[in-house]
Parts: C-alpha cells; structure tokens; sequence
C-alpha cells in the first residue's frame, strides 16, 4: 500500500512538471494588472485627444459655424416678419438674443431709401459706421451674389489713424470699412451679412447685420493649461480603477493559483473559494467538482491497485508455494495439494476474465449483439453448469416457470448476468443450500427472472453500493466465497446496456432476492 502511494506521489510529481514545461510560454503572456493599466490609460488617451481636437483644433471652425448659422437665422426671422407691426421690438429682440447690430431699409429704384429699424449693441460696428455708398455697395454685393452675402473681416486695432482702416490681405479686395479702429483695442473679427427681400407687397428691403466674433484666441492659453492638467488627472484616475480592478479580479485567481498547485501536488483537500466576480465563482466550484472527481478517482486507483495486487498476488502466492512444496518435500504430491493449486488457478483466471469484461463493457468496447432467443432455456442451461455441484454438494436449485419466454438481447450477456446471480446465491446461501429461480411472464409484455438464496442477506444501507466495483460488504468473509468483487457490476453494466430494469431485496439473516427485467419478444 505504502509502495503504491508512493508511486502515485510520482506519477503526480511527473504531470506537474510537464504540464509545468507546458504551459511554460504561456505564464510568459501579460498580466492582467499590466493588461488593465494598459487598457484604462489607453481609453483615458483616446477620449483626451478627442477632446483635444474639438476643445483646441476645432474650437474655432466651430465658434464660426455657430455664429454664421446664427446670422442667416437672424436675417430669415427678419424677413419672415417684415409686415408684422411689431417688427421693431422684434429687431430689438433680435439684437440683444443674438448679440447682433442691425439695421432694415426700404428699398426704392435699387437704392436704399430709408432706415426703418437700427439697432446697436456693438462698439465695434461695420455697419453702423459705413456711410451710405459703402451700405449701397453692400446691398448690391448681395444683389449679385442671389439675396444674401456675408463676409468677414479681421480688423486691426489703431489708435491714432482717422478715415484709416486695416484689413487682412486675403480680404483686400472687399469693401472698405470706415473709421472703426479706432474704438478697438485689440485683433478682432467681424461679419456683416446682408440680406435683400420683399415683403407680401413686393415692397423691397434690405437688412444689414454686423456681427462681432469673440475672439476664442483669448482664453485659448488658460484652457491648454487647463488640459495639460485635466490630462494628468485624469489618467492617474485610470491607472488607480485599473489597479483597483485588477487586485478585485486577480486576487481570487491569484488565490485559485495557489490552491490548484496544492491539488496538483496530490492534496485533495484543497477548497477553492467561490468569491469574487461570478465568472470567478463559477470557475471555482467547477474546480471543487473537478478536484472532488479526481479524489475519488484517486481513492479508486489506489484501492484498485491495492485490491488487485491482493487478489491476484494472494493465489499466486499459494501456487508458487504448493508447487515448491510438492517439488520439494517428498510424500506432498497429493491430489488435495494439487486441487489447492487447480483452485487458484481457476480464482486467479476469474478474476482476470471478470477484470477484462468489466473494462470491455465498461469502456463501450463491447456493444450487445441482439438477437431472439429462449431465455428460458438460457436459465436451464446456466443451472446445468451446477449439476456437479448440486449432485456431490448437496445443493439444491429449483427454478419455477410458466411457459417459455424470448426475449431480444445478447444472448451471451444474459448468460453471463444470469451466471453471475446464480453464483452470488450459490456462495452465499445459507446452510440449508437452497436456491430458488422463479421465471414470472407478466401481462405488460416483461419477463421476470429471480434468483432466491436463504443466506445472510444484505444490510439495508449496502444494498446501494453492492453494485460498486470491487465493493464486497464484508471483507473479512471465508475465502471460499470470496469472488473478484466485480460480479454484480458487470451485471449492472450488461443489464443497463440493454435498457433492463434490475434490483436486489433482501432480510438480513433471513435471504436476498435479485433480479431483472427484459421485454417480451413475441
Ligand atoms: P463478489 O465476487 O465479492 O461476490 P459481487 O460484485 O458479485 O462480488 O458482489 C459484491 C458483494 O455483494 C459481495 O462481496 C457480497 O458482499 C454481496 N453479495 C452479492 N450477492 C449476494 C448474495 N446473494 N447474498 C449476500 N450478499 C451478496
């Protein structure tokens, strides 16, 4: 026993380093503390450059696009509500809403004729400031252009000249401003738009706007310092969660690591605790359901071998020792040793064909060959096995039948299962060496056969593990009727192969009853 465990203990070392050697490259492969950290700054720095590109790149296209699609609403609610009475206050509104000077003619023989609504709110107006040809010149730039033109200009400050305006190059070819610069103190942008419409009357007016940009460049150094800041922040946020995250996630694999090289080392003790995330506690007790199913099969290894090594080494043993004995002391080459050493052969070749058929059907090798035959006759012919027995032991069998019955199945299995019955009852009848067989045809359709013994019965909480390999209720039994341990597990292999229902009653001290089930092959 000692021997075995010890090569167990090996065999475990051996897988350990392979599986080792392995997985070897993969514990090479990130971490996921390191994966994590990698993925939440990763995001931080993608979010932070969009961010950047529309708060710095793109902060000025957009400012301009907002504020131009502001103007032409500004000249269309104009338009849309020239003959309202109230288009004065409206203008008002207008101006102060959207920050906007503006200023509405009537329009007469393609000049402006007079100025129905001027409103002021800037300093810093083209408009306001233009005298009546360069207003003209404007309404007639949006003449050509359809209805509407606007344009934009970058003033620059001056604070000495008078009549004296400066433009951009890029604009110098547009339409002079008056003397505006004036009033400025720093770069500014401006637009006017001008728009030319009728009313329902086909009265003509044209409105003028001059809108003033509010230069973004002013507050752009606080905000990229801003950002500068905001970026730091926000990416040692990222770095904690990912280290906050990989502990809560890694702590129970880390933990699972442990106790999984505890198994690995041949501790089946070893409990994997489900806590963590439920992917993490799903892993967990599929590791306890797997590590509960390697120490059984563990358990079963090691009785195995130790049941194995005991029964095939004990005959072995008193054949070796009988020949010896036989060979060497004159006078002990009697017929009684020589019996003894028949004896265990035949235990020895059981052991070793129950051994074999059980791992056949065990393992699928062996499927059933089905065909029709007389289970009836299968039972007399099984009984006729022990004529010898029954006539120079005193044994006594009766088997009690109404009619033949057939059946479809494999008639060497059934011959097997029924052999195998039989010879539990035999080995453990009682005193009186009765055994009893009773064929029962029932009317829906299935047959029953049960094997009837006077023995020692079985204690009720066994009845369960009898089925077990190599379980044997009581191990300190005669060896006379000490048999392999494996018989009625082939038959509850072979009787689940065909789908049969089967079971066991028995009375302690009183007799136990097995039997089994087939359908009926009309
Ligand atoms: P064995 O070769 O030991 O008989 P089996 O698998 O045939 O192995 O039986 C398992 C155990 O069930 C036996 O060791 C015995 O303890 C019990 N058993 C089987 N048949 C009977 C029976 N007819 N009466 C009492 N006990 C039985």
């Amino acid at each position: 026993m000692t021997q075995n465990s010890k090569i167990i203990g090996k065999m475990n070392m051996r897988n350990t380093k392979h599986s080792g050697n392995k997985c070897s490259n993969r514990h090479k492969g990130s971490t996921i503390r390191r994966q994590l950290v990698f993925g939440f700054t990763s995001f931080a720095v993608i979010i932070l450059f969009i961010v950047w590109v529309l708060q710095v790149l793109l902060l000025d296209k957009f400012y301009e696009y907002t504020k131009l699609t502001e103007l032409k609403s500004v000249l269309n609610a104009i338009e849309y509500s020239i003959d309202d009475e109230d288009i004065d206050d409206i203008c008002s509104d207008l101006a102060s809403r959207y920050d906007v000077c503006l200023m509405l003619y009537s329009v007469k023989d393609g000049k402006l004729s007079k100025r129905i609504v001027d409103k002021e709110v800037s300093p810093t107006c083209v408009i306001h400031f233009a005298n009546d040809a360069e207003l003209n010149k404007y309404y007639n730039e949006a003449l050509k252009s359809g209805d509407a033109w606007t344009e934009r200009f970058s003033l620059i400050p001056e604070k000495t000249t008078n009549n004296d305006h400066h433009r951009n190059d890029d604009h110098s070819n547009k339409p002079p401003v008056s003397d505006v610069t004036h009033r400025v103190q720093r770069f500014f942008d401006i637009a006017i738009s001008v728009k030319s419409f009728q009313d329902p009357g086909g009265n003509e007016y044209a409105a003028f706007i001059n809108l003033r940009f509010t230069p973004v460049n002013a507050i752009q150094q606080t905000r990229n310092i801003q950002f500068v800041y905001i970026s730091i922040g926000v990416i040692l946020v990222a770095v904690f969660f990912a280290l906050v995250f990989s502990i809560i996630i890694a702590k129970p694999l880390e933990k699972m690591t442990l106790a999984a090289e505890q198994m690995a080392n041949g501790d089946y003790s070893v409990e994997f605790k489900c806590e963590g995330y439920r992917e993490t506690k799903r892993l967990a007790s599929t590791l306890n359901y797997a590590v509960d199913q390697i120490s059984k099969t563990d358990n079963l290894q090691k009785e195995l071998i130790a049941n194995i090594s005991h029964d095939l080494r004990t005959p072995l043993t008193l054949i070796t020792g009988y020949s010896e004995m036989m060979r060497d002391i004159p006078g002990e080459n009697t017929p009684e040793n020589s019996q003894m050493i028949i004896d265990e052969t035949k235990r020895l070749t059981t052991l070793v064909n129950d051994m074999l058929d059980y791992s056949k059907y065990s393992s699928g090798f062996e499927e059933p060959n089905l065909t029709v035959f007389n289970l009836t006759d299968s039972v007399k012919t099984t009984m006729n096995r022990y004529n010898e027995l029954v006539r120079l032991k005193g044994y006594c069998i009766d088997f009690e039948y109404d009619g033949e019955a057939f059946v479809y199945a494999d008639e060497r299995m059934i011959l097997q299962v029924i052999y195998n019955l039989l010879n539990n009852a035999v080995n453990y009848t009682g005193n009186d060496k009765r055994i009893a067989i009773k064929q029962s045809i029932f009317e829906n359709g299935k047959v029953k056969i049960s094997i009837y013994d006077t023995g020692i019965g079985i204690p009720r909480d066994k009845l369960v593990d009898i089925w077990d390999r190599y379980y044997k209720v009581d191990t300190l039994h005669k060896r006379a009727v000490t048999g392999s341990g494996l018989g009625l597990s082939i038959v509850s292999k072979l009787l689940q192969l065909h789908g049969a229902s089967y079971g066991v009653e028995s009375a302690e001290g009183k007799g136990s009853c097995f039997w089994f089930e087939l359908p009926i092959q009309k």
